[in-house]
């Protein structure tokens, strides 16, 4: 183990309903690839997320099925736990924004900025219902969008167009709950002041000019136009404002974006507590070469690069205004956003309500997951908007998992385990034995530098040309004509044994499922990469139970590095495929099916 400590921060999705390809494509296997590497090459990965539960769609869905907002997080915690679980994203605690420990870890950011003056009280006019005389909670006020001109534009935000909006920004608003114009009376809410930190900001974001473009650029931009932006709603769900008067309201709740960013804080502090070293969060947070990576959709850019960045710098004391680190003391800053682009679904931006979509549960019950994982990896969003097509997943699965990758594979072991019955003793190796070795143990420093920079197309493309460099020295070397030279046969066997075991090393983040499978089939026994598991547990401060990711991954064998077969004389079997070749014709049953599906059926918000 190295001293290094890394945080991978994964965007947490939104628990309005299962999660579909584009959104995995963005925060989950890329930030999964990431850690992986890093446990691989030795370093303490701390990797933690959860499903965000609070805010305004939440409660429009529970009101829609008179059930109430916590049923409804329920049940789409449980069902996004077992969508991430199944892809083998190896969260250390992927848990949820209900908690207790969350709530406490939310208040008191709230309260560090407070104190340092950061968060400041305003009256803004808020919403009453005339004839009642009661609040209006901001989902419950509908009116045309100011921005966009949609029509069913909600209190706190417009669905059409995206943007954050204030009941007062609607045009002919009217209560939803029986039509009536609401009357906007002087209401107290809380600000954070982003233009105290647009000095700190521009700082620190003038030294990371090894983040993607893209992303840098867009994020220097948000500071021209800085705000203060209102830190609470006029919501009966999420975290309670803890101040007297306010603690006990049920019409006003911290902002749910305010509350989620803080989830990397507060799972951090969650895995510490569980781990049994309740301080143990403070490497990743607190010592000065902890590094902190935080993976998303560019839609999340100004919560990561912004808003998150300023809670933190407004804690710490770090702003315009000066101050003191709040009872945590100062908190690390990312180190990088790490911003995917958009996954289009041939053709068409993913739709939950339009069904232009396919669930990550639907791909697995009839794909392997790292069929999956490998596209994303290989052909994903990483910098630009990409499209997923049935034909060129087929494509990636069939030439390059299949025929590039899984043949090398069989046909290596299957020589061996018919011609020897196990892991062959080699003979003296010649120039072209020893150039092929050269290049696997030689691929890990390239394909690592890239990894450690998230350029993992370039990374998954690198190994596999490593892998094709294999396929050729075997067709070249062509072990099957070499009856009458068993010694040279079995040299040749050896090294290409030895190349596929270096091999898997280097496809281990993208493929860790397979990876398992190919030791295996090396002679290898015990945990190559470890799964991640699915716990059922309790919260840890008022006992209601929900399930929680982790997993034991310092027991994976895999290491970033050329590590020799087992010892010749290992017993081989004859192997069975590694991937499954795909018939060409789920090309046009997956376009009919997104044709049928795409007539109606059931909807939920878009996060
Ligand atoms: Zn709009």
């Amino acid at each position: 183990m190295t001293d290094r400590h890394i945080l991978t921060a994964v965007a947490w999705p939104y628990a309005n309903g299962p999660r579909h390809i584009g959104h995995v494509s963005g925060f989950g296997v890329p930030s999964d690839v990431f850690s992986r590497f890093h446990r691989m090459s030795g370093d303490q990965v701390l990797m933690v997320s959860g499903t965000d539960e609070h805010g305004t769609p939440i409660t429009v869905a529970a009101d829609a099925e008179g059930i109430t907002p916590r049923q409804i997080a329920d049940r789409n915690n449980r069902i996004i736990v077992d969508d991430l679980a199944s892809l083998g994203l190896s969260y250390d605690l992927f848990t949820r924004t209900t908690t207790v420990n969350h709530r406490n870890v939310s208040q008191e950011i709230f309260l560090g900025l407070l104190k340092n003056g950061y968060v400041f009280p305003k009256t803004t006019l808020g919403a009453i219902s005339p004839s009642t005389g009661r609040t209006l909670p901001d989902r419950y006020i509908e009116g045309t969008c100011p921005i966009c001109g949609y029509d069913g534009a909600r209190g706190d935000q417009c669905d059409n167009c995206g943007n954050q909006l204030d009941p007062t920004d609607l045009i002919n608003p009217v209560s939803r709950i029986n039509g009536e114009t609401p009357k906007f009376v002087e209401s107290e809410h809380y600000f954070l002041d982003l233009p105290a930190f647009a000095r700190a900001l521009g700082d620190w974001l003038g030294t990371r000019g090894n983040w993607r473009p893209n992303v840098l650029n867009f994020s220097v931009n948000l500071l021209e136009d800085l705000k203060p932006r209102s830190y609470t709603r006029d919501i009966d769900w999420g975290v309670p404002v803890p101040l007297d008067g306010w603690r006990d309201r049920d019409d006003k709740r911290i902002y749910v974006w305010f509350d989620a960013v803080v989830g990397y804080l507060s799972a951090s502090i969650e895995w510490a507590r569980r781990s049994g070293d309740p301080e143990a969060w403070r490497q990743w947070w607190q010592t000065p070469d902890a590094d902190a990576y935080y993976f998303m959709g560019k839609d999340n850019i100004v919560f990561h690069a912004e808003i998150w960045p300023a809670q933190l710098l407004g804690y710490n004391g770090q702003g315009d205004k000066g101050g003191s680190p709040g009872s945590y003391g100062a908190l690390n800053l990312p180190t990088e956003v790490v911003s995917s682009e958009f996954l289009t679904m041939e053709g068409r931006k993913f739709s939950s309500s339009r069904n232009v979509v396919i669930y990550v549960r639907d791909f697995l019950a009839r794909y392997d997951a790292d069929a999956l994982r490998y596209f994303i990896a290989a052909a994903g969003p990483e910098s630009q908007d990409t499209d997923f097509t049935w034909a060129e997943f087929l494509r990636r699965n069939n030439d390059e998992l299949v025929a590039g990758w899984g043949n090398l594979v069989n046909r290596s072991v299957s020589m061996a385990a018919k011609n020897i019955g196990a892991i062959p003793t080699p003979g003296e190796l010649t120039d072209a034995d020893r150039a092929l070795l050269a290049t696997t143990s030689g691929a890990f420093a390239p394909i690592g530098d890239l990894l450690s920079r998230n350029r993992q197309k370039a990374a998954a493309a690198e190994a596999m040309r490593v892998v094709s460099e294999a396929n050729k020295y075997l067709s070249d070397q062509a072990p099957w004509k070499l009856k009458e030279d068993p010694a040279r046969r079995d040299t040749v066997l050896h090294t290409a044994l030895q190349a596929i075991k270096d091999c898997n090393a280097l496809l281990t983040p993208f493929l860790p499922h397979s990876s398992q499978k190919v030791h295996e089939l090396l002679g290898g026994t015990g945990v190559w990469s470890a799964a991640p598991q699915i716990v059922e547990t309790t919260d840890l401060d008022d006992g209601s139970p929900y399930p929680i990711i982790t997993g034991d991954y310092a027991a994976s064998q895999a290491v970033w590095a050329s590590t020799p077969l087992p010892p010749a004389g290992t017993p081989l079997a004859t192997p069975t495929p590694v991937f499954t070749k795909l018939d060409p014709s789920i090309v046009e049953e997956e376009l009919r099916r997104l044709e049928e599906d795409g007539q109606g059926g059931p909807t939920d918000g878009e996060a």
